[in-house]
């Protein structure tokens, strides 16, 4: 297990210099137990489980914290055996234990995800404060996505404490620094809010919603300058080709159902694996020209 570190591919990841710190890399190397493969998909999988009380009640104004899980439909409550992350769901095949109500599929791929992130970012960043400072933006998108692929809105409630923890954080890593935080963080809601503004002058209608321009000033408090730009370059890019597909499929008018929420949150999450890729491979080809 432990050769797996030098396989291609974990060479290929270690290409982004500036991501990746010095430390982190030794940090990877010197792992003694792929034990912390399953620990760390298991804290993945109950962050997750947590992620989805967060996507089921913060759109109802409700605590998440109080009172403990029950059943929407019989309002039973959960008892902890029926409560563990993925394996409940399986042997409980989806349905409530008393009244046997299905339990929405999204339960199962949001622990499933958020399980496979944790393991992801421990792969590219080892046991890094980097790592945990991109587990908690990237769970703060899986639950705006959610939201918003559902209720057309991004949350002010993640959203402006997002801004203040990615600037917040940057005073303690290399990448992107202060600086570069703050510029991503007005350039991020700068943008959009120019993009809104004029959509508004020009035709007179609500275009973009101003949850996406606090959500890019969030990640941009996050990520940077250059996260911006790859957010935005893959998000709009994503976003077109999706919305076009919806619109020949369903007529014109879905155009305000589609939410960019979770394309900027794809985009995002695509510069924080290979971003700086993404970025070396259009300089060079624009150097070459
Ligand atoms: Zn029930």
């Amino acid at each position: 297990m432990k050769n797996i570190f030098n396989t291609q591919f974990f060479n290929l990841q270690f290409k982004n210099p500036k991501l990746v710190t010095r430390n982190s890399q030794h940090a990877l190397k010197t792992v003694p137990d792929p034990l912390i493969y399953i620990f760390l998909f298991a804290f993945g999988a109950i962050t997750g489980s947590f992620l989805n009380v967060c996507i089921y009640r913060i759109p109802l104004k409700k605590s998440i914290i109080f009172p403990p899980s029950s059943c929407p439909k019989c309002e039973k409550r959960i008892p902890f055996y029926d409560n563990i992350p993925i394996i409940s769901y399986i042997l409980l095949h989806g349905r409530c234990r008393y009244c046997n109500a299905r339990i929405p599929l999204n339960y199962l791929i949001i622990e499933v995800v958020t399980a496979l992130v944790a393991v992801s970012l421990f792969i590219v960043f080892g046991l890094t404060l980097e790592a945990l400072v991109y587990y908690i933006l990237l769970s703060a998108l899986i639950v705006i996505t959610l939201i918003d692929l559902e209720h057309k809105i991004i949350p002010d409630v993640i959203s402006l404490p997002g801004i203040a923890v990615g600037f917040a954080v940057s005073f303690f890593l290399p990448v992107p620094g202060v600086k570069n935080s703050l510029i991503g963080m007005v350039a991020g809601g700068g943008v959009l809010f120019v993009v809104a503004y004029g959509y508004h002058m020009i035709t007179g209608r609500e275009g973009m919603g101003g949850g996406d321009i606090k959500l890019l000033a969030m990640i941009g408090a996050f990520l940077g300058w250059r996260g911006i730009l790859v957010t935005l370059f893959v998000g709009s890019f994503v976003g077109a080709i999706i919305g076009g597909v919806f619109m020949i499929l369903k007529g014109r008018d879905t155009k305000y159902a589609i939410p960019f929420g979770p394309f900027l949150s794809l985009g995002a999450t695509i510069y924080l694996f290979i971003g700086e890729d993404i970025i070396e491979f259009y300089t060079l080809h624009l150097w070459l020209r």
